[in-house]
């Protein structure tokens, strides 16, 4: 598409409030043209002390016109008319970014499009001043020198620079998860700081980001979505961190990408928060990315003058698209194993090696697809109790470990969040010696309770997991010192739970484990710790070296 000056009306239109303030601000601009121009590279360098910078891109470049109207005001080759604002799929499209940054630098730009040869202009004050034809590669490099050099007080005003890159890099990673087939480079004074290859993978991409993200504490998710009201798929990619495995220190990790840029959407961060509520540690919180390619009718930008926070249209839908699909990946199913099993490259090293070693090779891919029932759920058998804590239980591809306690602590608390029911008991219990906001804590949560004589008071209804209990006075003491329902649910979850140090038979243990698997948050307890502990059989099968297994005997019949 040819770049062409918009007309008046469009103009009006789009009025932009945004103002290139900073070297961030800059690199913005011109990294996201870049994206625009379908590049798969870009390199990013920064010289802070001469106020300068390059960004070079192998996108589809501009030709000796279009390099010419770039730099003009209202000059775009990304909208024609303003039917055209309703279906924008490009990052930029006001056509005044260029011109803008021709106004506060010099520019140097040298651009070459397919089956042409490159071109080079030099502005000063937005006249260039010199334009020659230029060897080149397909793809464009925009030098620009002497930012805000007529403007000393913009200069003054941007923050150290210690701010601004980091700043930087913040755009670099966000734009990376989003636009996952880049390799981005970023030199700061000739020096490489950042490096990031995209293989549009972004379970590659985020532990390239953040180094203490393991490729395997991640779990990926993209889905197809018939987009509400409108004839058009939408494309949802849910990146997550497990809730056992990985988690951050503070609520800085939960980012949204909409058709190629991170925004603010509140409403999908509190659904994103809520599908992790009781997964995680106090303290802790997720590690998340999701990027929605949508149709651009769904969004609405005027929610922030600078487009950083939207309205999504369909808002509720959306939200509980995102939750089921994070309950589904939280699921104990055979393809979310599948992820962490190597299993098809240990059966056939296993074929090669010994003919006639059937060690339940054929068994095994029978039980995977006997397994699947009809949630889809694995199979796990329990084997043996160990230490009076630790059930046993074999999976087709592995052996497992599972701490008796919270995983029953796990299913009960989910039951209690399901179905709270308070019964009336025959006869109260007493407690003394209560302050008045414990009886208040008490009362809001529905528990009958009265005055039953000096400092005395009588419980006349329980939730109904305590009834019988020994400990139903401790536990009920428990609960009025505070908190919130979800808060006395953990707590009876807890106590009621089968304790460790308890002998199980094979069929309570089988049990636990049947109802543990189909809990919505299987990975962690209500207070975050994991549950279990997996050893897979490709792992066990490298630690005790069976690939050095060459004759027909080595205890494998
Ligand atoms: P906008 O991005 O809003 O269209 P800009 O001022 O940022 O406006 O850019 C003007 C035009 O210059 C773009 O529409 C595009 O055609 C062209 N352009 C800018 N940067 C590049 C680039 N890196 N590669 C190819 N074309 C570019
Ligand atoms: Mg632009």
């Amino acid at each position: 598409m040819t770049i062409k000056k918009l007309p008046t009306n469009v103009i009006k239109l789009i009025a932009a409030g945004e103002v290139i303030d900073s070297f961030t601000a800059v690199v913005r601009e011109l990294v996201e043209n870049s994206l625009d121009a379908k590049a798969t590279r870009i390199v990013i360098c920064v010289y802070p002390e001469s106020w300068s910078l390059q960004v070079a891109d192998n996108g589809e470049g501009m030709g000796e016109n279009d390099l010419l109207m770039a730099i003009q005001p209202h000059t775009t080759s990304k909208i024609n008319s303003s039917d055209d604002l309703a279906k924008i799929n490009t990052l930029g499209f006001r056509g005044e970014a260029l011109h803008s940054i021709a106004q506060l630098a010099d520019l140097n730009i040298i651009s070459r499009v397919k089956d042409s040869c490159g071109w080079q202009i030099i502005t000063h004050q937005t006249e260039v001043i010199k334009s020659y034809p230029k060897a080149i590669a397909v793809g464009t490099i925009i030098n620009v020198t002497n930012l805000f050099g007529n403007i000393p007080l913009r200069r003054q005003l941007n923050p150290c620079f210690k701010k601004q890159l980091k700043s930087i890099q913040n755009l670099i990673f966000e734009l990376s998860l989003c636009h996952p087939l880049v390799t981005w480079q970023l030199l700061v004074d000739a020096r490489l700081i950042l490096s990031i290859s995209g293989n549009n993978n972004r379970k590659k991409i985020l532990p390239q980001i953040l180094k203490t993200v393991k490729y395997s504490d991640l779990e990926e998710k993209q889905i197809q979505i018939n987009t509400p009201r409108q004839n058009h798929i939408s494309e949802l990619n849910l990146l997550l961190g497990m809730p056992d495995k990985i988690s951050r220190p503070r609520a800085d990790w939960v980012k949204i990408g909409i058709n190629g840029r991170v925004v603010k959407c509140p409403e999908l961060e509190s659904a994103i928060y809520s599908s992790f509520h009781r997964t995680l540690q106090r303290d802790r919180y997720p590690l998340f990315f999701l990027h929605l390619q949508t149709s651009p009718q769904q969004i609405d930008w005027n929610r922030h003058p600078a487009k950083a926070e939207i309205y999504l249209d369909n808002i509720e839908f959306w939200q509980d698209t995102i939750k089921e699909n994070i309950e589904e990946i939280f699921k104990l199913t055979d393809h979310n194993i599948s992820t962490k099993f190597d299993n098809k490259r240990v059966e056939n090293i296993l074929k090669v090696a010994e003919n006639k070693a059937i060690y339940n090779l054929e068994s095994s891919s029978k039980e995977i697809v006997e397994s699947k029932n009809k949630l889809g759920l694995i199979n796990l058998q329990v084997i043996a109790q160990s230490r009076n804590t630790y059930i046993i239980a074999e999976h087709p591809e592995g052996i497992w470990l599972i701490e008796q306690h919270i995983a029953h602590e796990r299913i009960l608390y989910e039951q209690l969040k399901k179905s709270w029911e308070i019964v009336t008991i025959n006869n109260p219990i007493i407690l003394s010696k209560l302050s008045p906001k414990q009886v208040e804590n008490l009362a809001n949560l529905t528990l009958e309770i009265d005055c039953f004589g000096e400092d005395l008071w009588a419980i006349r209804s329980l939730p109904k997991m305590l009834l019988n209990r020994d400990d139903c006075s401790d536990a009920l003491i428990e609960i009025s010192w505070g908190g919130d329902l979800d808060t006395a649910q953990v707590a009876i979850a807890c106590r009621s739970a089968i304790r460790n140090g308890k002998k199980l038979t094979i069929k309570e243990m089988q049990t636990i484990v049947d109802e543990w698997k189909i809990t919505k948050n299987p990975q962690t307890c209500p207070h975050g710790r994991p549950i279990y502990l997996s050893l897979e059989e490709s792992s066990l099968y490298r630690f005790f070296r069976r690939h050095w297994v060459l004759g027909k005997s080595h205890g494998i019949t």
